[in-house]
């Protein structure tokens, strides 16, 4: 089957064309700038980057101009649009209302609606995603898969704050977890790699990439995460503050003369590393400034290196032991300098890494020596191939 894989942000739009029989990618691409101006980027399988400026004044037309693209007679993939079997549509929030990924229908999508309080940035332009597509493709099956709903495992202990119950019956405030589809997929990726069963293995995934979260993955079940309500708990990230005493938001807002939206955005948007090191969000640039001598950008990377520590700590405990750690996403996949600080900390566990297979990026990879008591693995994350596999899974 094919299958059309849609991330849908507010103003931005991801897709990638699939075919489930051999798992290839057809086509890939995004749509930047819509409601603004408007930049479509396409690439077939094989086949040149094609870039085209041209107006999109909203994600019908964003959608519209893929679809063009992907039935265009020169370069495109597809004669015709019915080729396409199914579309699987990335979705943030799903709340406690969706424990794994489901068909869109009238009832599921009022479901959604109805978690968007909880992703007021998210969920909302997922939606719009998804309606855009529906005109365009009326007869055309759609599966929502959601960030959050392979976190729904976790248990009561890890999942609810210290706060009163009533908000959690009430307002559903709790810890939801996000990343899910990239943890479930890597993880899994890690049992096949070490020829283990998924069911049997204590897994520790750290997702670092400009958003970035680590995962406790126990028997196959997400029993912890660090991110929380909203992405912004847990790890130092690009641009996100992490784990902070709540208790600073005020203090800030007073000297900032900022309100509660505005001490949110810095802590959302400016704070990470970028805040720290007043350098840049990407790592590259960290490492670039760090060798010229910054003291700032290296500080920057410590602090990030000791919080993924601390997680993985936290999680070694949670689950009573570790058989594995996994790192996955842009930083991860590539970064062998911070894998390797990061398992610096790790001597406790028996952890050796072996420095040449550390050196690899982007590919799935041992990274931990054959006598060390935890394997240590660099698995690259594929959250479109997950999203495409549930999409058939529900559709066929
Ligand atoms: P997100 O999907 O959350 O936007 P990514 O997973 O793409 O983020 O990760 C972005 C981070 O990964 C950047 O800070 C960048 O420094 C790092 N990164 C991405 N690609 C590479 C690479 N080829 N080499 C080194 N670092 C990389």
């Amino acid at each position: 089957m094919i299958v059309l894989v849609i991330n849908c942000g507010s103003s931005s739009l991801k897709y990638q064309v699939i075919d489930s029989d051999t798992e290839g990618v057809l086509a890939k691409g995004l749509c930047e700038r819509i409601g603004i101006d408007g930049r479509l980027v396409y690439q077939p399988a094989g086949g040149e980057k094609e870039i085209t400026e041209s107006a999109m004044p909203t994600h019908k037309q964003a959608i519209q101009m893929v679809i063009d693209a992907l039935v265009n007679e020169k370069t495109g993939i597809m004669k015709s649009l019915d080729e396409i079997g199914a579309v699987g549509h990335r979705v943030v929030h799903g709340g406690e209302k969706f424990a794994a990924s489901a068909i869109i229908t009238d009832e599921m999508l009022a479901a959604v609606e109805e978690c968007s309080d909880l992703a007021p940035l998210h969920n909302p332009a997922n939606l719009i995603g998804i309606r855009a597509c529906q005109e365009l493709m009326p007869n055309t099956p759609m599966v929502g898969v959601f960030d959050t709903a392979f976190h729904q495992t976790m248990p009561k202990e890890a999942y609810l704050y210290g706060v009163p119950y009533e908000y959690y019956e009430n307002y559903a405030v709790r810890k939801y977890g996000f990343h899910g589809t990239s943890h479930s997929y890597v993880s899994k990726r890690a049992a096949a790699i070490l020829d283990k069963p998924y069911e049997s293995l204590k897994t520790i995934v750290c997702h670092l990439g400009n958003g970035a979260s680590v995962c406790a993955v126990k028997n196959g079940h997400s029993v912890d995460t660090s991110m929380g309500l909203s992405p912004l708990e847990g790890l130092v990230m690009g641009t996100r503050s992490g784990d902070i005493d709540p208790s600073a938001l005020e203090y800030i807002a007073k000297k900032e003369q900022l309100d509660l939206a505005g001490v949110l955005n810095v802590l959302n948007k400016k704070s990470g590393v970028m805040g720290l090191s007043g350098v840049s969000s990407d790592f590259r640039d960290l490492e670039e400034a760090e060798q010229a001598g910054n003291e700032r950008a290296a500080m920057a990377q410590q602090v990030f290196n000791y919080r993924v520590v601390k997680y993985i700590g936290a999680y070694v405990a949670a689950m009573n032991g570790v058989d594995c750690i996994c790192f996955t996403a842009g930083l991860g996949e590539n970064n062998a300098v911070v894998r390797r600080q990061i398992c610096e900390y790790l001597g406790y566990l028996g952890i050796q890494i072996d420095e040449e297979a550390n050196k690899k990026r982007g590919e799935e990879v041992v990274i931990s020596t054959p006598d060390s008591k935890v394997k240590v693995l660099v698995v690259p994350t594929n959250e479109e191939l997950a999203i495409a596999r549930e999409t058939v899974a529900l559709t066929e």
